[in-house]
């Protein structure tokens, strides 16, 4: 309990009548008098600005309170300027005035221009401003929202659009009702819609163990992961515990104290699943928190380097719709650290050290090896280690002949991180970017730490098997004192029923195995994009997934599952026909010709509709029609009426025709008023006139590549392959809605990704500055500038009804998109997933009949 208040003491008595004089009384004006240091802050301003004969009314009365209590460490001229904004009538609401504060805090002298600017002086927002910024950031973020089946959102579309810096002024009241009103054009009803979402997590879950796993892989909102958990209870930045104040200091300077994360991959192979966690993680952070991330290539490691990867690897994080503050590399480091390693031999802090790699193992000890031992070399004097470290980079020696080691805790410390780890080796290999210049390259050890320092990351996120690391990479930004991020470390996330080593898929690309590494049933990134996964669906099922201390493996099924659920109501329903049989509409004149408009997405209106024609000649699929008709089957056999989805009556079958083997080669039917079906299928037309139907070239099916449900953990993976991973269908038929979808699909793709480079840009300038930020991205390299996302043929996607999801493949040659002139079309479509859980595992049936 607070303290009751003595209001016949007389400071508080003459401190109640001066408050009283600016219409501060009651609760209020007593909890400030409690408040000493509050009130001595109100005191001074009533008094310096004569506020006690002003007459204020309430309104200002209390904005002015609210100033002085958050402006209560202020300079007294500081606080009496945002006091005397706020009786100008320029801050109004309390956002506004915390915002003056932190502003001449953080300023010697205040120009009014940029004062006004960050306050918000003067600007007004109308509901309609708000509504326009609701409806284009819902636009923008649709598939996110669509997943989450709309209101779920509510709250991180409310904050993301009061994010924006349009809409930074905006009431918080006009954006409330802006989004209402926006879900509920959308999705409908809040109750309604709230109510439905249960339904969904039973789809496809058989058993109580899918249902469970379905429930945990239920999309979430994509920022989820950040609001709880591991990734919520990180520290502000400059809150990292740094050697000297000063080095505190100039970091924020240098970042404005926003976030700042990198994404380090080494560029020697192309990204899997798992690595979208890391992206998810560190883009994810910085973009969270209106920080930035850097592509950073830990190009450290000659060897193994090409430029295929570098390409590759921008591509995919822009993919995954973040884009880059910079792209780095560990290489262009190269002499600073260089310096540095020199700098901690004159420190005393690091030695050359002439021990074979045996005998370095050897010093380590161990149950064989017997106790750890100090390197000889160890105690060498510091202008020897100087010499040699200068001959080492000159070439004297050969690799393993000599390394640069840390001098750190051998004998003192249970941490391997500790014992005296190698900065730099000998390695006679040309490199990527620096060509021949090195002849020594430093370690990871000595590397990340140091780069992670040069670029001021706030929060260096990794994964757990540096755990340990962590000590040795605080000891040496340590021991040279420069600035020290912090390290975190989050658990792994792994696939099981597929191989995600580096080395286990080369051996199936070479191998042949698969058509290389975007092959669809590879769990690449590039194979997962050219599969038609959309990239939503993975940041989704990462997010979902929760960032914890643990690894995570997960089956490729419970992705696939996560997959659909992403799909279910973001993605366009077409009529396709795998296995096309003719039908014949006797009773239909040759040029009959009716118009069908049918929605696109039965349960989200907002997709449009389409329009197909009907007409006498029409294909339905081959396993939609027997000659022997029995009790429990309910579609199409002679004498027995089936309905065309949409189409106004039924047809009946009256009889077929067949050849010498006994194939079925057409069907002959009527067009039945008074049929009654007892089911409904997928059809399409031919009408030359509406370019019905559009053939497709080729339909592949991708099923398990691996028998084993855990190839990584067989002794040959390659022996548990399954040899019917891919089935291709070349007769399949399609509706001509196709075509709209088609562009549709691209137009989208390429907004959205116009719309990445520009929040980016905008994010930039927003944690920086535009200064720093222009300057930032006129160091950063051609391969940023010169790459523009690539919004490929896989962002085309439709469900074909009671057949699968399917995305269009790169090799695909479409004239009415490319407008490759004389090239032959050819559609190829890839099934991204199966409508349900059962149907795609190794079984060879493309279409589940009900
Ligand atoms: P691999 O062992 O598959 O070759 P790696 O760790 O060598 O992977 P890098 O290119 O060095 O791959 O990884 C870049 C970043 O991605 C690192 O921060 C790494 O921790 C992270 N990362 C790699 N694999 C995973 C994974 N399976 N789950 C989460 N993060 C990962
Ligand atoms: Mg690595």
């Amino acid at each position: 309990m607070a303290p009751k208040l003595d209001v016949n003491d007389p400071q508080v008595k003459s401190l109640l009548e001066l408050f009283a004089k600016i219409s501060l009384t009651g609760q209020r004006a007593h909890d400030t008098v409690k408040n000493a240091k509050y009130a001595r802050s109100l005191e001074q301003v009533i008094h310096a600005l004569k506020l006690d004969e002003a007459n204020l009314d309430a309104k200002t009365s209390s904005a002015v309170v609210v100033a002085a209590s958050s402006g209560a460490d202020l300079e007294a001229t500081k606080r009496e300027y945002v006091v005397r904004r706020v009786l100008d009538g320029d801050l109004k609401s309390s956002d506004q005035i915390q915002t003056a504060v932190k502003f001449v805090a953080s300023h010697t002298t205040i120009d009014p221009t940029e004062f006004d600017k960050e306050c918000g002086v003067g600007v007004q927002v109308s509901a309609e401003e708000c509504q326009n910024a609701v409806r284009s950031y819902m636009d923008a973020n649709k598939p996110q929202i669509d997943s989450s089946g709309g209101w779920a959102s509510m709250s991180s579309i409310m904050s993301a659009v009061r994010a924006t810096p349009e809409m930074r002024w905006a009431n918080a009241l006009d954006i409330k009702a802006a989004v209402e009103s926006e879900l509920k054009a959308r999705y409908g009803e809040r109750s309604a819609a709230l109510k439905k979402k249960p339904e969904k997590s039973t789809e496809g879950g058989k058993s109580a163990k899918q249902n469970a796993s379905t429930t945990t892989s239920q999309p979430t909102g994509p920022d989820a992961m950040f609001q709880e958990g591991f990734l919520a209870n990180l520290h502000k930045p400059g809150d990292n515990p740094q050697l000297t104040p000063e080095l505190r200091a100039k970091h924020l300077e240098a970042t404005n104290g926003s976030v700042m994360t990198r994404f380090p991959p080494e560029p020697n192979g192309f990204l899997h699943i798992g690595h979208s966690k890391a992206i998810a993680v560190n883009f994810g952070y910085a973009k969270y928190h209106k920080g930035l991330c850097y592509l950073r290539f830990d190009d450290t490691n000659p060897e193994a380097e090409e430029e295929k990867y570098f390409l590759s690897i921008l591509e995919t994080v822009r993919w995954l719709g973040f884009e880059p503050y910079q792209v780095t590399y560990s290489s262009d480091y190269f002499p600073r650290l260089y310096e540095l390693a020199v700098e901690l031999i004159k420190r005393g802090l690091a030695y050359v050290d002439h021990s074979s790699p045996e005998q370095i193992r050897a010093q380590r000890g161990g149950p064989e090896k017997g106790a750890r031992s100090l390197s000889p070399w160890r105690d060498r004097p510091v202008s020897e280690s100087l010499a040699e470290f200068q001959a080492m980079k000159q070439g004297k020696y050969r690799s393993g002949e000599a390394t640069l080691r840390m001098k750190q805790d051998v004998l003192g410390s249970g941490n391997p991180q500790m014992w005296d780890l190698i900065a730099y080796r000998v390695l006679n290999a040309p490199h990527h970017r620096t060509k021949s210049e090195w002849c020594i390259y430093p370690t990871y050890d000595f590397t990340h730490c140091l780069v992670d320092s040069f670029e001021n990351i706030s929060h260096s996120l990794c994964t757990t098997e540096f755990i340990l690391s962590r000590e040795s990479y605080e000891w040496l930004c340590d021991a040279l004192q420069v600035y020290k991020p912090r390290q975190y470390e989050y658990g792994r996330l792994n696939m099981e029923g597929t191989v995600l080593s580096k080395r286990k898929m080369l051996k199936l690309v070479q191998g042949g195995y698969v058509d290389g590494w975007d092959d669809p049933r590879m769990y690449t990134l590039i194979g997962l994009r050219r599969r038609g996964v959309p990239p939503g669906a993975i940041l989704s099922f990462v997010s979902s997934l929760g960032v914890t201390t643990n690894n995570s493996t997960i089956q490729t099924n419970r992705f696939d599952q996560s997959v659909r659920q992403y799909l279910e109501l973001d993605t366009p329903r077409l009529m396709m026909i795998v296995h096309p049989i003719k039908i014949t509409i006797e009773n239909l004149d040759e040029d009959f010709v009716l118009q069908i408009e049918k929605p696109l997405h039965p349960k989200v209106p907002a997709m449009g509709t389409t329009k197909v024609p009907f007409t006498r000649t029409v294909y339905i699929d081959r396993s939609d029609f027997r000659k022997q008709d029995a009790p429990d089957y309910f579609r199409l056999a002679p004498g027995k009426s089936i309905g065309l989805y949409q189409v106004p009556c039924p047809i009946t079958c009256v009889s077929y025709r067949e050849n010498a083997d006994g194939d079925v080669q057409e069907l002959i039917c009527r067009y039945d008023e008074h049929a009654k079906p007892k089911t409904y299928i997928q059809w399409v037309a031919e009408h030359a006139a509406s370019h019905s139907p559009v053939k497709v070239s080729e339909v592949r099916f991708f099923h398990n590549l691996f028998t084993s449900d855990n190839p990584a953990a067989e002794e040959d993976f390659l022996a548990t392959i399954n040899p019917n991973s891919r089935e291709v269908f070349y007769d399949a038929l399609l509706e001509p809605g196709f075509y709209d979808v088609a562009r549709t699909a691209m137009q989208q793709a390429k907004a959205q990704a116009e719309q990445l480079q520009q929040n980016a840009k905008r994010l930039a300038v927003e944690a920086l500055g535009e200064q720093r930020a222009k300057q930032a991205k006129e160091h950063t390299d051609a391969l940023q500038a010169a790459h523009t996302t690539d919004f490929g043929k896989e962002s085309i996607r439709f469900q074909a009804m009671r057949v699968g999801y399917f995305a269009v493949d790169r090799e695909s040659q479409l004239s009415f998109l490319d407008k490759s002139q004389g090239e032959e079309d050819r559609l190829i479509l890839n099934r991204i997933v199966t409508l349900k859980e059962d149907a795609g595992k190794t079984g060879s049936k493309p279409a589940k009949t009900s």
